[in-house]
């Protein structure tokens, strides 16, 4: 066992009494203690699968109960226009706007990361300089964005290229149209340089397309400041907006004329109940739109939203510094030497906000963590996740999750 560990503060501790003080302190000065009141949680569970499926807010139940009791089980159609459904996928873009670094006018909600993946990266190599032949894609990419670029590739006559993140924005060249990068990687929570990344593929001439899937609720993102093309994200991780809550999809304001849609539905078009057999695309971030929106989810989501209110994303980056640190001393501290290996990067500036740990029978150790209330996640082949939400995760709560691990491994030696 290791006798100290650096913590936050520069502090070093030296036992386990010193870990519980730490946390109690921690929390004490926490300026986003409060905000965990707006979730529906409960003491019996530690949950660090937010990354995965974000915890429910308070305020979701009443919403929805509201929303189908009154705007569709009384006002019925009216409610396209009168509870303002028709808009809502503008105005919920523009609500997470701000989380990612956008203006307003430039995001739009609705269906799944998949088919904003698709949308976005078929836009952009339509957009791309012609004679350009091929996509570069993350290599560790989560499986839908690898399966949907080379689908997007096949349709539009490009090859895929799959680069490690950190080195596409010096692998793009004359040939390249675009690039589709996650700023964070789904298994291992490292973070991508996506301004630095950004400038090399525009040096290179080709436009960037960037997942946020990992990154947005969890940390600041600077769409428009970095000069970002197109970006999509779910909203059912650090956003909370609930299972199968819909996606988003950002298009830069200069592109949006250019911006060509390869599912084009009746929602993106100029005057949608004008019914013309012609097609003719909105102006805006609704050109994005497909077809009808899926209201319940939506609203939901709305709902969700209002956990980020007075909450900056400086504040939530610097408690997810201070409660992964945590975490990865506390780990160091009680888990038996040389059982558990971290594969997220140690540096802040390459860290997300959660902490995988390689291990040995990951899998029955996940399990068994779960069991006795400290639920993260399995990725194979030997991967412990464990997800780090700034809104709702206590210092105590990190280190309860190190104690039962260690406990775990400690059994299973
Ligand atoms: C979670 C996640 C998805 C999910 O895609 P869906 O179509 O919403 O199921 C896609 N890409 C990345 C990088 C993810 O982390």
């Amino acid at each position: 066992m290791s006798d100290t560990a650096a913590v936050p503060g520069g502090a070093t501790v030296s036992d386990p009494e010193g870990l519980a003080a730490r946390a109690a302190s921690l929390d004490a000065a926490d300026p986003l203690a409060a905000v965990r009141d707006r979730f529906v949680l409960d003491d019996a569970t530690v949950y660090l699968d937010g990354n995965s499926l974000g915890a429910l807010t308070a305020g979701v139940l009443p919403r929805l109960a509201d929303v189908v009791t009154r705007e569709w089980g009384e006002l019925r159609i009216r409610s396209w226009e009168e509870s303002g459904w028709w808009t809502a996928p503008e105005r919920i873009g523009d609500r997470i706007a701000p989380l990612v670094g956008a203006a307003p006018g430039q995001i739009v909600v609705g269906d799944s990361t998949s088919v904003n993946v698709f949308k976005a990266l078929v836009a952009a190599v339509r957009m791309a300089p012609a004679g350009r032949t091929e996509i570069l894609v993350d290599a560790a990419t989560f499986p839908t964005d690898g399966y949907i670029a080379a689908a997007a590739a096949r349709l539009t006559g490009h090859t895929v290229r799959p680069v490690p993140a950190a080195e596409i924005g010096a692998a793009a060249g004359p040939l390249t149209a675009a690039a589709l990068v996650n700023h964070v990687d789904y298994r291992t929570g490292r973070l991508h340089d996506l301004a630095g990344t950004t400038a090399a593929l525009h040096a290179a001439g080709a436009l960037a397309v960037w997942d946020l899937c990992h990154s947005a609720g969890a940390l600041p993102v600077a769409l428009d400041a970095d000069g970002v093309d197109l970006a999509v994200g779910c909203t059912y991780k650090y956003l909370n907006g609930g299972p199968g809550s819909p996606a988003y999809l950002y298009v830069r304001r200069e592109l949006q004329p250019r911006f060509d849609s390869p599912l084009p539905g009746w929602n993106s078009h100029a005057e949608p109940f004008g019914m013309a057999p012609g097609y003719e695309p909105a102006q805006g971030a609704p050109r994005g739109r497909v077809g009808t929106p899926e209201i319940l989810s939506l609203l939901a989501l709305d709902a969700a939203l209002d956990a980020w209110d007075g909450v900056t994303t400086e504040g939530v980056r610097a408690k997810s510094l201070g409660l992964t640190d945590f975490f990865l001393d506390c780990t160091a501290v009680l888990v038996p030497a040389g059982r558990v290996e971290s594969v997220t990067p140690a540096a802040h500036a390459e860290r997300g906000s959660q902490v995988s740990l390689r291990c040995a029978g990951a899998a029955e150790v996940m399990r068994e963590l779960t069991a006795r209330g400290v639920v993260g996640d399995f990725r194979r082949p030997d991967v412990l996740r464990f997800g780090f939400t700034p809104l709702y995760t206590r210092y105590a709560d990190a280190l309860r999750a190190a104690r039962v691990l260690a406990d775990v491994i400690e059994g299973t030696a």
